[in-house]
């Protein structure tokens, strides 16, 4: 393998282009970047007085093969020294709320809050645990996420906590994602052990995603019972750290507001027609959002544009705010709100209480973030073209009176209009993502799939899609 071009330079081309560079058996990485900055949705402000707003992901989590390799490629660039870790005893880890019938419930956890009635649910949770053990598998091979909690827990717990879940993690409606493809331990758990409760219990079979041996950093994260992290200047530095190992790897060409134009087959592999130039490589690793793929692709492999075509995306607003002075009546992680009580606003996070290092050094702020729209954004504020930045400032501000009662406003805000930002995993996705796949194989095509489009939106995920398409390609990274 003489050159691998990367497509996209979001955290999944990024880590693409690491896993790659790290591989004897490659001798040139070219990283092609339709903007003027690395990272795609990783994004974060700092301003000049040092407090860090985040307008994309704000705290990953450790857990897990997926996590424990993240924190081992953030060790491994040199950001160790910058980890900000929240463990599950902090409060961010224990409490988070629902915001339903216009109050705050804090979410039942532990065994003791599983055993009580806890509010908005009528009924302790452990009624609907152990009655899950007893019903019987379903027969598709897909189905939704709610229709998968309503048939297996019950439909309160399908449309109150599972409803707003989807609405966090996904921007999304929990009557279209498939739970196949979002939650793919709940569907392996029924399918090998009949039940989600013995599938965690016993555990319910593999995935693709493979073992990691934790690093120093990852076995600290165990050691101390991290439930998430950031960076001290925010997530933006991540793909910061990545592009700075890239440049300095020797082996990396790192090409910003480079758009990928269109791609056609050759003799040795693909020539990438780009805003700056024609560009030979042997092999294509795409960490393009599936659309952007598509239009690229040449008509010769219609069938395969179609179908990442097909794939849908959500926008979301994030609205950022300072307020001056302590104004949280509660202290978690936030809230979030189901569907039923409020379209429009999907949660808020209460950024300060995970991570009061990226507050203003200067008196005592709040700052939260409100996330809007996602699946319902057109319903809710039309068309993102035509929406105004002061209308969704106004939503987010007026939420935050109503359901935390903010007495004044915000001291700064910003508002982060993110387009198609996050891939909705509708019914059926996998066979579709099974199928791409399928034609690129018999098809030969020098050419491999990798980012949120396909395997999974965490950023976890997605750093991981990376790896196993660079293994998948070279063997074991070293
Ligand atoms: C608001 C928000 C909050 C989130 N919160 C969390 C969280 O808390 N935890 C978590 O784990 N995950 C979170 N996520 C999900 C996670 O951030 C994303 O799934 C992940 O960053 C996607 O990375 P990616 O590289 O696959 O895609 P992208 O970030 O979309 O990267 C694709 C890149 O391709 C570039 N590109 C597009 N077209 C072209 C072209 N033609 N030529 C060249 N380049 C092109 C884009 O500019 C972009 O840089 C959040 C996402 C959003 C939007």
């Amino acid at each position: 393998m003489k050159t691998v071009a990367v497509l996209g330079g979001g955290i999944g081309g990024l880590a693409t282009a690491y896993y790659l560079s790290k591989s004897p058996q490659v001798a040139k990485v070219i990283l092609l970047e339709s903007s003027g900055r690395y990272g795609g949705w990783l994004w974060s402000t700092q301003r000049s007085d040092g407090a860090v707003f985040e307008h994309g992901p704000r705290g990953i989590r450790p857990a897990g093969a997926v996590g424990l390799n993240t924190l081992n490629l953030v060790q491994d660039i040199g950001l160790e020294n910058e980890i900000l870790p929240v463990p599950y005893s902090h409060n961010a880890s224990k409490n988070r709320y629902l915001y339903v019938n216009e109050k705050l419930h804090k979410m039942p956890s532990g065994l003791w809050g599983a055993l009580q009635t806890v509010s908005p649910f009528s009924r302790p949770i452990i009624h609907s645990i152990a009655k899950e053990i007893l019903v019987k598998k379903g027969k598709e091979d897909d189905e939704s996420i709610h229709s998968f909690v309503s048939r297996r827990l019950g439909k309160e717990l399908a449309d109150i906590a599972i409803d707003s879940l989807c609405r966090g993690v996904f921007a999304g409606d929990c009557r279209r994602l498939s739970v196949r493809s979002c939650f793919p331990p709940l569907y392996r758990a029924e399918q090998s052990r009949g039940s989600i409760v013995l599938g965690m219990l016993l555990g319910s079979g593999g995935s693709r995603r493979g073992a990691v041996r934790p690093g120093a950093l990852a076995k600290r994260s165990q050691e101390e019972s991290w439930a998430q992290w950031s960076l001290l200047r925010g997530m933006g530095s991540l793909p910061e750290g990545l592009a700075d190992w890239l440049q300095q790897s020797g082996k990396a060409q790192l090409c910003s507001e480079a758009a990928v134009k269109e791609m056609h087959l050759s003799s040795s592999g693909w020539e990438i027609q780009t805003d700056g130039g024609t560009i030979s490589a042997d092999h294509v690793i795409s960490a393009l959002p599936a659309d952007a793929l598509a239009s690229a692709l040449p008509p010769a492999l219609a069938p395969l544009s179609k179908q990442a075509q097909e794939i849908s995306y959500v926008t979301v607003a994030v609205v950022n705010l300072e307020y001056q002075g302590a104004i949280l009546p509660v202290e978690g992680f936030g809230h979030l709100i189901p569907s039923t009580e409020n379209k429009g606003v999907l949660g808020v996070v209460y950024d300060s209480v995970p991570f009061p290092q990226h507050n203003s050094p200067k008196g005592v702020t709040t700052r939260l973030t409100v996330m809007m729209g996602g699946a319902w954004f057109q319903e809710v504020f039309g068309s993102p073209d035509t929406v105004s930045e002061e209308s969704l400032l106004a939503v987010a501000t007026q939420a935050v009176r109503a359901h935390l009662g903010a007495g004044y406003p915000p001291s700064w805000s910003k508002v982060a209009l993110q387009k198609n930002c996050i891939p909705q995993y509708y019914l059926g996705h996998w066979k579709r993502v099974e199928s791409m796949r399928r034609y690129v194989a018999e098809k030969n095509l020098p050419l491999s799939l990798v980012g949120s489009s396909y395997d999974g939106v965490s950023v976890n995920d997605v750093i991981n899609s990376g790896r196993v398409a660079v293994e998948q390609l070279l063997g074991p990274t070293p």
